[in-house]
């Protein structure tokens, strides 16, 4: 108790945060961000993706609503009293039938989708749904309608439920409509003939579509263009039959073994529960023989290892089919291999993550002005000064620290004022095959080197220190890689980190089959099936679950170590 109170004091001096960063720390405080990491299954990362999305709808409401926990909790009854609440965080297997509401499949697609209940009265469906919060009067839909002269009450209700159900049909039009056009390949629609003793229509929505005559279709299957309709008319299921005397005796006993449970008596659990298997299996004599024995015959541990061993040689979660890895993605899996999936799969927050009101993202302010600046191809500083202003007047940088923010602009200027005219190309793309994995990354800049016309400069803007010595040759070597096999045509000759923030930028120009610079090793050419490695080992951990690092001072310094310990 003491220990929680000291925390909760502990959080009271964090109320001044926004309330993204409050429960950032309220996270940490109650050990919530640590007690699914320990073990790798299923649960445990759903309900991190959920501690994601709570995360991620702080940072929207803070956006638009405003900064304070109190708000952001009342925001949450009020979604809660809705029945607004957003969809659980599911995880999607692909080699699977994922089995999910319509709401909660929007924003996906599947090559297969099979919609069900395609039945009249199913739907649409006209019941339920939540009466909406506003009064009608106030809705402008309903202006119309309320404004008309009704000779009667119940005329007037009548017409409100017509149009109640107008607009419900609507939405479960739509609804419909997002059900079908998640397939990408096939779609199947289906129905009962008989739902319990009754027969029902086919949906309106599958009349709107041309299924109207269903009950006249005596083949098998009828093909028109596009639409194959298929009756199944094999009997699969059969009523349920009613409970025989042993039946009967089975249910007792196992409400028997639950009740034993709750009395503490475990040799009457046992009692029960050997009953009821041996009725259940129809193999009375060998559990005759167990209930005869004596208990230190029974062998838990015995059972227990044979399960662990079993569930050490499966075949763990598959791997996702199309993972794409970039440099950064690498460099954190070698650096931690937990911390790649916080980072890059389980996408958790952390305290230094840069927010979007560019309070702190300095780095792509200035990668957006030279972005703009030499696409432009700027000629003179005041053009340069003229990008920059025009950027700091829109919402998403207008919290920008200019202070620090121009000396970088200035270092730019002084270094490229005579190179920008060469330029080539700016924000380039690639996806290039490694081994049997999808790498990709993004090109800062490319200039075509004065005097040759197939030889290029591969610029990277750094506003920050400068990367080590195997980043680096992970980092260059990929993207001219990357480069060369968008654009065969040309050859990289220079690989150029534009250190924003230093003295002078680090160029690295071919020399033979190496990539050199001065005072520095040449770029290390095993890099690239280094990253081809990394990325067997990160598929395999998908598969296995990924290890935690086991050294405090990198833990230390580490965002994600909120997660850990
Ligand atoms: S705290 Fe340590 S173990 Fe946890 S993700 Fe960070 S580096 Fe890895």
């Amino acid at each position: 108790m003491t220990q929680m109170k000291s925390r909760i004091d502990g959080l009271k001096d964090k109320l001044v945060l926004d309330v993204s960063d409050i429960l950032i720390e309220i996270l940490d405080a109650s050990g919530l961000s640590r007690q699914f990491t320990n073990e790798d299954t299923r649960e445990n990362r759903e309900a991190m993706l959920n501690l994601r999305n709570l995360y991620e709808m702080a940072l929207k409401f803070e956006t638009s609503h405003g900064r304070e926990l109190g708000e952001f909790i009342a925001y949450l009854e009020i979604l809660d009293e809705m029945g607004k609440n957003p969809p659980a965080a599911r995880i999607l297997e692909e080699n699977a039938v994922n089995l999910m509401t319509i709401h909660s499949s929007k924003g996906l697609e599947f090559n297969t989708v099979f919609v069900t209940n395609m039945a009249k009265d199913r739907f649409p469906l006209f019941r339920g749904g939540v009466e909406p919060l506003i009064p009608i009067e106030l809705i402008d839909l309903y202006r119309d309608l309320l404004k008309q002269d009704f000779s009667s009450r119940s005329k007037r209700l009548s017409a409100i439920r017509e149009l109640k159900r107008e607009i419900k049909l609507e939405e479960e039009r739509r609804l419909c409509y997002v059900a079908m056009t998640r397939a990408r390949e096939h779609l199947y629609l289906t129905l009962g003939i008989q739902y319990g003793q009754r027969e029902r229509h086919p949906s309106e929505f599958l009349v709107d579509i041309g299924h109207d005559n269903w009950r006249a279709v005596d083949q098998d299957e009828v093909d028109v263009p596009d639409i194959t309709y298929l009756r199944d008319s094999e009997v699969s299921s059969r009523e349920v039959i009613r409970d025989s005397e042993i039946e009967r005796i089975k249910t007792h006993r196992k409400k028997l073994v639950i009740e034993s449970l709750d009395s503490g008596s475990f040799e009457e659990s046992m009692g029960h529960l050997l009953v009821y298997h041996a009725l259940r299996d129809g193999n009375g004599e060998d559990y005759l023989d167990i209930i005869n024995s004596n208990w230190g015959e029974l062998d838990p541990a015995g059972h227990a290892k044979e399960i662990l061993d079993r569930d050490g040689s499966n075949e763990g979660i598959p791997p996702p089919s199309d993972v794409t890895f970039s440099v950064s993605a690498v460099n954190t899996y070698l650096e931690c291999p937990k911390k790649y999936e916080l980072q890059h799969i389980l996408g958790m927050p952390t305290r230094d993550m840069e927010k979007s009101d560019g309070a702190m993202n300095i780095g792509s302010f200035v990668h957006k002005v030279l972005e703009k600046a030499v696409r432009q191809k700027v000629s003179t500083k005041k053009q340069l000064d003229e990008v920059t202003l025009g950027l700091v007047k829109e919402d998403k940088w207008k919290w920008v620290d200019m202070v620090k923010a121009k000396p970088l602009l200035d270092v730019f200027w002084q270094r490229n004022k005579d190179s920008i005219q060469n330029n080539m190309m700016v924000e380039k793309r690639f996806t290039v095959l490694l081994g049997d994995h999808q790498f990709k990354g993004f090109i800062d800049r490319v200039d075509l080197i004065p005097g040759s016309d197939n030889k290029v400069e591969i610029i990277d803007y750094k506003t920050g220190n400068e990367p080590g010595p195997v980043e680096r040759s992970r980092q260059l070597l990929l993207y001219a890689h990357g480069f060369e096999h968008m654009y065969p045509e040309y050859r990289v000759q220079k690989l150029t980190l534009e250190l924003l923030a230093k003295e002078k930028p680090r160029v690295y120009e071919l020399d033979g089959e190496e990539y050199t610079a001065s005072r520095v090793k040449p770029l290390d050419n095993d890099a690239l099936s280094d990253m081809v490695d990394a990325a067997d080992n990160i598929l395999h951990d998908y598969r296995y679950g990924f290890d935690r690092i086991d050294d405090d001072l990198v833990c230390k310094r580490c965002g994600y170590n909120l997660y850990c310990g």
